[in-house]
Protein backbone atom coordinates (compact mmCIF):
# COMPACT_ATOMS: atom_id res chain seq x y z
CA UNK A 1 0.00 0.00 0.00
CA UNK A 2 1.08 3.33 -0.63
CA UNK A 3 0.24 7.02 0.77
CA UNK A 4 -3.80 7.98 0.19
CA UNK A 5 -2.65 11.40 -1.05
CA UNK A 6 0.77 12.98 -2.41
CA UNK A 7 3.57 13.37 -0.73
CA UNK A 8 5.04 17.10 -0.62
CA UNK A 9 8.74 16.43 -0.52
CA UNK A 10 11.09 13.15 -1.04
CA UNK A 11 14.71 13.19 0.42
CA UNK A 12 17.19 10.33 -0.50
CA UNK A 13 19.35 9.92 2.37
CA UNK A 14 22.87 8.53 1.79
CA UNK A 15 23.29 6.94 5.37
CA UNK A 16 20.93 5.76 8.20
CA UNK A 17 21.47 7.98 10.84
CA UNK A 18 21.66 11.14 8.16
CA UNK A 19 18.06 10.08 7.24
CA UNK A 20 16.95 10.00 10.72
CA UNK A 21 18.57 13.24 11.55
CA UNK A 22 16.30 14.38 8.58
CA UNK A 23 13.05 12.82 9.29
CA UNK A 24 13.05 14.64 12.61
CA UNK A 25 14.24 17.81 11.26
CA UNK A 26 11.06 17.71 9.17
CA UNK A 27 8.69 16.24 11.96
CA UNK A 28 9.95 19.31 14.38
CA UNK A 29 8.72 21.42 11.29
CA UNK A 30 5.50 19.84 11.06
CA UNK A 31 5.67 17.76 8.50
CA UNK A 32 4.45 14.54 8.72
CA UNK A 33 7.25 12.45 8.11
CA UNK A 34 8.41 8.58 7.42
CA UNK A 35 11.88 7.45 7.47
CA UNK A 36 12.15 4.18 5.06
CA UNK A 37 15.00 1.63 5.06
CA UNK A 38 15.80 1.72 1.16
CA UNK A 39 12.62 2.18 -1.25
CA UNK A 40 9.57 1.06 0.07
CA UNK A 41 8.18 -2.27 -1.29
CA UNK A 42 4.68 -1.76 -2.55
CA UNK A 43 2.82 -4.16 0.28
CA UNK A 44 4.18 -1.81 2.82
CA UNK A 45 1.35 -0.18 4.94
CA UNK A 46 2.76 3.40 5.05
CA UNK A 47 0.69 5.49 6.86
CA UNK A 48 -0.45 9.47 5.25
CA UNK A 49 2.56 11.60 5.43
CA UNK A 50 3.91 14.44 3.85
CA UNK A 51 7.83 13.65 3.28
CA UNK A 52 9.32 10.17 2.72
CA UNK A 53 12.74 9.82 3.85
CA UNK A 54 14.43 7.05 1.65
CA UNK A 55 17.72 5.51 3.46
CA UNK A 56 20.08 4.53 1.40
CA UNK A 57 23.48 3.17 2.39
CA UNK A 58 25.39 4.63 -0.51
CA UNK A 59 27.68 7.27 0.97
CA UNK A 60 30.89 4.68 0.56
CA UNK A 61 29.62 2.21 -1.91
CA UNK A 62 31.01 2.77 -5.61
CA UNK A 63 29.67 5.97 -7.26
CA UNK A 64 27.36 4.03 -10.28
CA UNK A 65 25.80 2.04 -7.69
CA UNK A 66 24.71 4.92 -5.12
CA UNK A 67 23.49 7.07 -8.23
CA UNK A 68 21.39 3.89 -9.76
CA UNK A 69 19.91 3.40 -5.70
CA UNK A 70 19.29 7.11 -5.86
CA UNK A 71 17.85 7.33 -9.26
CA UNK A 72 15.07 4.20 -7.84
CA UNK A 73 14.16 6.25 -5.11
CA UNK A 74 13.93 9.55 -6.76
CA UNK A 75 11.43 7.58 -9.19
CA UNK A 76 9.57 5.96 -6.20
CA UNK A 77 9.18 9.55 -4.58
CA UNK A 78 8.31 11.18 -8.22
CA UNK A 79 5.56 8.52 -8.72
CA UNK A 80 3.83 9.78 -5.34
CA UNK A 81 3.48 13.40 -6.45
CA UNK A 82 7.27 14.36 -4.92
CA UNK A 83 7.56 17.76 -6.44
CA UNK A 84 11.01 18.25 -4.91
CA UNK A 85 13.03 15.90 -4.08
CA UNK A 86 16.14 16.26 -1.55
CA UNK A 87 19.36 14.61 -2.09
CA UNK A 88 20.07 13.98 2.16
CA UNK A 89 24.24 14.11 2.43
CA UNK A 90 25.95 14.66 5.95
CA UNK A 91 26.83 18.22 7.64
CA UNK A 92 30.70 17.51 7.50
CA UNK A 93 30.16 17.02 3.37
CA UNK A 94 31.61 13.05 4.02
CA UNK A 95 32.73 11.59 0.51
CA UNK A 96 35.99 10.89 -1.57
CA UNK A 97 36.74 11.99 -4.99
CA UNK A 98 35.74 9.38 -6.44
CA UNK A 99 32.01 10.79 -5.22
CA UNK A 100 29.01 10.26 -4.23
CA UNK A 101 27.99 13.29 -3.62
CA UNK A 102 29.05 14.81 -7.49
CA UNK A 103 27.60 11.91 -9.31
CA UNK A 104 24.46 11.54 -7.94
CA UNK A 105 23.77 15.28 -7.90
CA UNK A 106 24.62 15.08 -11.53
CA UNK A 107 22.12 11.88 -12.10
CA UNK A 108 19.27 13.88 -10.44
CA UNK A 109 19.83 17.39 -11.95
CA UNK A 110 19.65 15.24 -15.52
CA UNK A 111 16.44 13.35 -14.30
CA UNK A 112 14.91 16.57 -13.15
CA UNK A 113 15.61 19.08 -16.72
CA UNK A 114 16.79 21.78 -13.64
CA UNK A 115 19.38 23.84 -15.01
CA UNK A 116 21.25 24.43 -11.68
CA UNK A 117 21.27 23.04 -8.43
CA UNK A 118 21.50 24.62 -4.93
CA UNK A 119 23.54 22.44 -2.63
CA UNK A 120 24.46 23.49 1.45
CA UNK A 121 25.58 21.04 4.25
CA UNK A 122 25.05 24.44 6.40
CA UNK A 123 23.37 23.79 9.63
CA UNK A 124 24.54 26.83 11.82
CA UNK A 125 22.52 25.06 14.86
CA UNK A 126 24.28 22.36 14.74
CA UNK A 127 27.97 24.16 14.07
CA UNK A 128 28.12 23.29 10.77
CA UNK A 129 28.43 26.99 8.77
CA UNK A 130 29.64 27.49 4.78
CA UNK A 131 31.29 30.69 4.29
CA UNK A 132 32.50 31.99 0.73
CA UNK A 133 32.26 28.05 -0.15
CA UNK A 134 34.49 26.92 2.76
CA UNK A 135 32.70 24.51 5.47
CA UNK A 136 33.26 25.01 8.80
CA UNK A 137 32.50 22.31 12.08
CA UNK A 138 32.33 24.83 14.90
CA UNK A 139 35.04 27.01 14.92
CA UNK A 140 37.80 25.15 12.79
CA UNK A 141 37.66 24.39 9.24
CA UNK A 142 36.50 21.16 8.10
CA UNK A 143 39.81 19.95 7.19
CA UNK A 144 41.17 20.52 10.62
CA UNK A 145 38.22 19.33 12.12
CA UNK A 146 38.04 15.66 13.62
CA UNK A 147 37.01 14.75 9.96
CA UNK A 148 40.24 14.57 8.91
CA UNK A 149 40.66 11.37 10.89
CA UNK A 150 37.25 9.38 9.74
CA UNK A 151 37.91 5.67 8.95
CA UNK A 152 35.92 5.97 5.66
CA UNK A 153 36.27 9.05 4.16
CA UNK A 154 38.81 11.47 5.46
CA UNK A 155 38.07 15.23 4.58
CA UNK A 156 41.48 17.03 3.63
CA UNK A 157 39.89 20.60 1.48
CA UNK A 158 37.42 22.63 3.42
CA UNK A 159 36.03 24.31 0.12
CA UNK A 160 33.18 22.82 -1.00
CA UNK A 161 33.46 24.29 -4.26
CA UNK A 162 36.81 22.69 -5.14
CA UNK A 163 35.52 19.21 -3.34
CA UNK A 164 32.24 19.06 -5.40
CA UNK A 165 34.21 20.45 -8.88
CA UNK A 166 35.95 17.08 -8.33
CA UNK A 167 33.28 14.84 -8.06
CA UNK A 168 30.86 16.50 -10.75
CA UNK A 169 30.44 16.46 -14.16
CA UNK A 170 29.15 20.32 -13.60
CA UNK A 171 30.63 23.58 -13.21
CA UNK A 172 29.99 24.69 -9.88
CA UNK A 173 29.41 28.03 -8.52
CA UNK A 174 28.96 30.01 -5.77
CA UNK A 175 25.67 31.66 -3.80
CA UNK A 176 28.34 33.52 -0.83
CA UNK A 177 26.78 35.00 1.74
CA UNK A 178 26.59 38.99 0.61
CA UNK A 179 23.96 37.24 -2.38
CA UNK A 180 21.84 34.69 0.48
CA UNK A 181 21.55 37.61 3.34
CA UNK A 182 20.15 39.28 0.49
CA UNK A 183 16.92 37.33 0.03
CA UNK A 184 15.41 35.31 -2.53
CA UNK A 185 15.34 37.15 -5.27
CA UNK A 186 19.02 38.01 -5.07
CA UNK A 187 19.56 34.41 -4.86
CA UNK A 188 17.47 33.25 -7.72
CA UNK A 189 18.90 36.33 -9.84
CA UNK A 190 22.65 34.30 -8.72
CA UNK A 191 21.41 31.16 -9.87
CA UNK A 192 20.45 32.93 -13.39
CA UNK A 193 23.77 34.16 -13.81
CA UNK A 194 25.29 31.53 -13.00
CA UNK A 195 23.12 28.90 -15.00
CA UNK A 196 23.48 30.92 -18.23
CA UNK A 197 27.32 30.70 -17.69
CA UNK A 198 26.80 27.00 -17.57
CA UNK A 199 27.24 26.36 -13.89
CA UNK A 200 25.57 23.33 -13.06
CA UNK A 201 25.24 23.52 -9.24
CA UNK A 202 26.15 26.26 -6.89
CA UNK A 203 27.19 26.06 -3.33
CA UNK A 204 25.37 28.39 -1.20
CA UNK A 205 26.74 29.93 1.62
CA UNK A 206 25.27 29.86 5.51
CA UNK A 207 25.76 31.09 8.92
CA UNK A 208 22.46 32.12 10.38
CA UNK A 209 19.40 29.82 10.86
CA UNK A 210 17.87 32.66 8.39
CA UNK A 211 19.77 31.95 5.84
CA UNK A 212 18.58 28.77 5.17
CA UNK A 213 14.80 30.18 4.99
CA UNK A 214 16.09 31.99 2.09
CA UNK A 215 17.72 29.15 0.60
CA UNK A 216 14.73 27.16 1.48
CA UNK A 217 12.03 29.37 -0.44
CA UNK A 218 14.69 29.26 -3.62
CA UNK A 219 14.93 25.57 -3.67
CA UNK A 220 11.58 24.92 -4.07
CA UNK A 221 11.55 26.81 -7.51
CA UNK A 222 13.56 23.79 -8.40
CA UNK A 223 12.78 20.17 -8.19
CA UNK A 224 16.09 18.66 -6.87
CA UNK A 225 18.85 19.81 -4.05
CA UNK A 226 21.56 18.71 -2.33
CA UNK A 227 21.99 19.10 1.60
CA UNK A 228 21.83 18.12 4.98
CA UNK A 229 19.30 18.97 7.74
CA UNK A 230 19.61 22.59 7.54
CA UNK A 231 18.21 22.53 3.94
CA UNK A 232 15.75 20.70 4.74
CA UNK A 233 14.42 22.63 7.67
CA UNK A 234 14.81 25.48 5.36
CA UNK A 235 12.56 23.35 2.34
CA UNK A 236 9.95 22.29 5.36
CA UNK A 237 9.15 26.06 6.90
CA UNK A 238 9.00 27.45 3.43
CA UNK A 239 5.98 24.26 2.51
CA UNK A 240 4.36 25.21 5.28
CA UNK A 241 4.83 29.42 4.52
CA UNK A 242 3.45 28.61 1.10
CA UNK A 243 0.46 26.64 3.05
CA UNK A 244 1.29 23.46 0.61
CA UNK A 245 1.80 21.61 3.98
CA UNK A 246 -0.52 21.90 6.97
CA UNK A 247 1.64 21.61 10.48
CA UNK A 248 0.52 18.42 12.17
CA UNK A 249 0.47 18.34 15.56
CA UNK A 250 -0.40 15.16 16.55
CA UNK A 251 2.34 13.46 17.69
CA UNK A 252 3.16 9.56 17.21
CA UNK A 253 2.56 6.89 20.03
CA UNK A 254 4.74 6.53 22.73
CA UNK A 255 3.21 3.78 23.82
CA UNK A 256 6.08 1.75 25.90
CA UNK A 257 6.92 -1.12 24.58
CA UNK A 258 9.23 -2.88 27.40
CA UNK A 259 11.28 -5.91 26.84
CA UNK A 260 15.25 -5.65 27.25
CA UNK A 261 17.67 -2.57 25.94
CA UNK A 262 21.03 -2.25 24.28
CA UNK A 263 23.38 -0.37 22.99
CA UNK A 264 25.98 -1.02 20.39
CA UNK A 265 28.52 1.48 19.25
CA UNK A 266 30.76 1.38 16.33
CA UNK A 267 31.73 4.92 15.79
CA UNK A 268 34.83 5.98 16.33
CA UNK A 269 34.03 9.89 16.42
CA UNK A 270 35.14 11.79 19.65
CA UNK A 271 31.55 12.36 20.46
CA UNK A 272 31.02 8.48 20.42
CA UNK A 273 34.25 7.88 22.52
CA UNK A 274 33.37 10.19 24.83
CA UNK A 275 29.55 8.88 25.41
CA UNK A 276 30.91 5.03 26.21
CA UNK A 277 33.43 6.66 28.53
CA UNK A 278 30.66 8.36 30.11
CA UNK A 279 28.18 5.08 29.80
CA UNK A 280 30.45 3.23 31.94
CA UNK A 281 29.65 4.63 35.25
CA UNK A 282 25.29 3.86 33.99
CA UNK A 283 25.15 0.57 32.52
CA UNK A 284 27.73 -3.04 31.69
CA UNK A 285 30.03 -1.68 28.98
CA UNK A 286 31.98 -4.51 26.79
CA UNK A 287 34.97 -3.18 24.90
CA UNK A 288 34.89 -5.99 21.70
CA UNK A 289 38.79 -6.66 20.35
CA UNK A 290 38.77 -5.15 16.91
CA UNK A 291 41.49 -7.84 16.04
CA UNK A 292 39.48 -10.15 17.17
CA UNK A 293 36.89 -9.53 15.08
CA UNK A 294 38.55 -8.99 11.66
CA UNK A 295 39.97 -12.56 12.67
CA UNK A 296 36.73 -14.33 12.44
CA UNK A 297 33.16 -14.89 14.49
CA UNK A 298 34.10 -16.16 17.55
CA UNK A 299 34.19 -12.05 18.91
CA UNK A 300 30.53 -11.64 17.93
CA UNK A 301 29.58 -15.48 19.87
CA UNK A 302 31.17 -14.05 22.94
CA UNK A 303 29.96 -10.66 23.21
CA UNK A 304 26.56 -11.75 22.61
CA UNK A 305 26.92 -14.44 25.74
CA UNK A 306 28.41 -11.49 27.57
CA UNK A 307 25.33 -9.51 26.93
CA UNK A 308 22.70 -12.36 27.72
CA UNK A 309 23.93 -13.44 30.68
CA UNK A 310 23.32 -9.62 31.98
CA UNK A 311 19.91 -8.14 29.91
CA UNK A 312 17.99 -9.16 32.83
CA UNK A 313 19.51 -7.06 35.15
CA UNK A 314 19.24 -3.84 33.05
CA UNK A 315 20.49 -2.25 29.59
CA UNK A 316 24.77 -3.34 28.00
CA UNK A 317 26.62 -1.23 25.72
CA UNK A 318 28.86 -2.98 23.08
CA UNK A 319 31.50 -1.15 21.32
CA UNK A 320 33.95 -1.61 18.84
CA UNK A 321 35.63 2.02 19.01
CA UNK A 322 38.87 2.73 19.39
CA UNK A 323 41.30 5.57 19.09
CA UNK A 324 42.36 7.18 16.40
CA UNK A 325 45.73 5.40 16.03
CA UNK A 326 44.44 2.41 17.00
CA UNK A 327 42.22 2.68 13.75
CA UNK A 328 45.00 3.76 11.81
CA UNK A 329 46.89 0.77 12.91
CA UNK A 330 44.02 -1.82 12.50
CA UNK A 331 43.08 0.03 9.13
CA UNK A 332 47.31 -0.61 8.06
CA UNK A 333 47.01 -4.37 9.04
CA UNK A 334 43.71 -5.06 6.61
CA UNK A 335 42.77 -2.39 4.56
CA UNK A 336 40.33 0.18 5.83
CA UNK A 337 37.36 -1.44 3.76
CA UNK A 338 37.92 -4.63 4.95
CA UNK A 339 38.55 -3.79 8.63
CA UNK A 340 35.51 -1.25 8.36
CA UNK A 341 32.94 -3.89 6.95
CA UNK A 342 34.18 -6.56 9.17
CA UNK A 343 33.51 -5.14 12.36
CA UNK A 344 29.97 -3.68 10.84
CA UNK A 345 29.10 -7.15 10.17
CA UNK A 346 30.09 -8.07 13.65
CA UNK A 347 27.93 -6.04 15.22
CA UNK A 348 24.82 -6.59 12.72
CA UNK A 349 25.57 -10.47 14.13
CA UNK A 350 25.38 -9.41 17.56
CA UNK A 351 22.29 -7.00 16.74
CA UNK A 352 20.19 -9.74 15.54
CA UNK A 353 20.98 -11.89 18.44
CA UNK A 354 20.12 -9.38 20.48
CA UNK A 355 16.79 -9.14 19.56
CA UNK A 356 16.33 -12.53 19.54
CA UNK A 357 17.15 -12.86 23.01
CA UNK A 358 14.24 -10.67 23.62
CA UNK A 359 15.95 -6.79 22.73
CA UNK A 360 13.21 -4.02 21.78
CA UNK A 361 14.74 -1.04 22.79
CA UNK A 362 18.27 -1.02 20.37
CA UNK A 363 20.33 2.35 20.50
CA UNK A 364 23.24 2.16 17.80
CA UNK A 365 25.62 5.01 17.80
CA UNK A 366 27.85 5.28 13.48
CA UNK A 367 25.95 5.71 10.74
CA UNK A 368 27.54 2.86 8.55
CA UNK A 369 27.13 0.75 11.67
CA UNK A 370 23.72 1.95 12.05
CA UNK A 371 23.17 0.78 8.74
CA UNK A 372 24.54 -2.39 8.66
CA UNK A 373 22.25 -3.35 11.49
CA UNK A 374 18.94 -2.10 10.61
CA UNK A 375 19.48 -3.85 7.70
CA UNK A 376 20.24 -7.31 9.22
CA UNK A 377 17.31 -6.36 11.41
CA UNK A 378 14.87 -6.22 8.15
CA UNK A 379 13.02 -3.22 9.41
CA UNK A 380 11.45 -1.71 6.22
CA UNK A 381 10.71 2.03 8.04
CA UNK A 382 10.08 3.70 11.15
CA UNK A 383 8.22 6.73 12.16
CA UNK A 384 9.67 9.43 14.18
CA UNK A 385 9.44 10.41 17.52
CA UNK A 386 10.34 12.32 20.80
CA UNK A 387 13.86 13.85 19.96
CA UNK A 388 16.51 12.90 22.03
CA UNK A 389 19.51 14.95 21.14
CA UNK A 390 19.73 17.72 18.21
CA UNK A 391 18.76 15.57 15.28
CA UNK A 392 18.57 12.01 17.02
CA UNK A 393 15.34 10.86 17.60
CA UNK A 394 13.27 8.01 18.87
CA UNK A 395 12.42 5.64 15.82
CA UNK A 396 9.18 3.62 15.94
CA UNK A 397 9.17 0.58 13.64
CA UNK A 398 7.14 0.36 10.81
CA UNK A 399 6.60 -3.02 9.63
CA UNK A 400 8.91 -5.09 11.87
CA UNK A 401 8.80 -8.95 11.63
CA UNK A 402 9.16 -8.86 15.69
CA UNK A 403 6.33 -6.41 16.23
CA UNK A 404 6.73 -3.02 18.41
CA UNK A 405 10.52 -2.04 18.93
CA UNK A 406 12.07 1.16 19.03
CA UNK A 407 15.58 2.09 18.12
CA UNK A 408 17.78 5.10 17.97
CA UNK A 409 20.32 5.50 15.30
CA UNK A 410 23.24 8.32 15.78
CA UNK A 411 24.99 9.11 14.02
CA UNK A 412 28.82 9.09 15.26
CA UNK A 413 29.29 13.18 16.18
CA UNK A 414 25.61 13.47 17.68
CA UNK A 415 24.41 13.72 20.97
CA UNK A 416 25.78 14.93 24.24
CA UNK A 417 28.57 13.25 26.85
CA UNK A 418 25.52 11.26 28.59
CA UNK A 419 23.77 10.37 24.80
CA UNK A 420 23.26 6.62 25.62
CA UNK A 421 21.62 6.94 28.84
CA UNK A 422 19.47 9.93 27.26
CA UNK A 423 18.67 7.48 24.81
CA UNK A 424 17.18 4.92 27.50
CA UNK A 425 15.25 7.15 28.90
CA UNK A 426 13.16 8.07 26.30
CA UNK A 427 12.49 4.54 25.06
CA UNK A 428 10.34 2.70 27.45
P1 LIG B 1 30.40 7.59 12.15
O1 LIG B 1 28.94 7.90 12.22
O2 LIG B 1 31.18 8.09 13.31
O3 LIG B 1 31.00 7.96 10.82
P2 LIG B 1 30.34 4.90 11.15
O4 LIG B 1 29.68 3.70 11.78
O5 LIG B 1 29.65 5.50 9.95
O6 LIG B 1 30.52 5.99 12.29
O7 LIG B 1 31.81 4.56 10.67
C1 LIG B 1 32.74 3.99 11.52
C2 LIG B 1 33.50 2.93 10.74
O8 LIG B 1 34.61 2.51 11.53
C3 LIG B 1 32.66 1.67 10.49
O9 LIG B 1 32.97 1.14 9.22
C4 LIG B 1 33.13 0.74 11.60
O10 LIG B 1 32.94 -0.64 11.30
C5 LIG B 1 34.59 1.10 11.67
N1 LIG B 1 35.18 0.77 12.97
C6 LIG B 1 34.53 0.59 14.15
N2 LIG B 1 35.41 0.32 15.14
C7 LIG B 1 36.63 0.32 14.57
C8 LIG B 1 37.95 0.10 15.05
N3 LIG B 1 38.17 -0.17 16.35
N4 LIG B 1 38.97 0.18 14.18
C9 LIG B 1 38.75 0.46 12.86
N5 LIG B 1 37.54 0.69 12.34
C10 LIG B 1 36.48 0.62 13.17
Amino acid sequence: MTPARNICLGCIADDYTGASDLANTLTRCGLRTVQTIGVPSDDLALPEVDAVVVSLKSRSIEAALAVSHARTAEKWMRGRGAAHVLFKICSTFDSTDAGNIGPVMDALRADSGDTIVLVTPAFPETGRTVYQGNLFVGSVPLNESPLKDHPLNPMHDSNLVRVLARQSKTKIGLADLAVIARGPDAVRARLDELSSKGFGAAVADAVFARDLETIGTVALDHRVSVGASGIGLGIARALVASGRVKPDATAISDAPVGGSAACLAGSCSQATLQQIAKAEQAMAVLHLDPEQIVAGKAEARRALDWAKARLAEGPVLIASSSAPDQVAALQARHGRDAAGHAIEQAMADIAEGLVGSGVRRLVVAGGETSGAVVDRLRIPGFLVGAEIAAGVPVLRAVGAKEGEMLLALKSGNFGGPEFFSDALKLMR
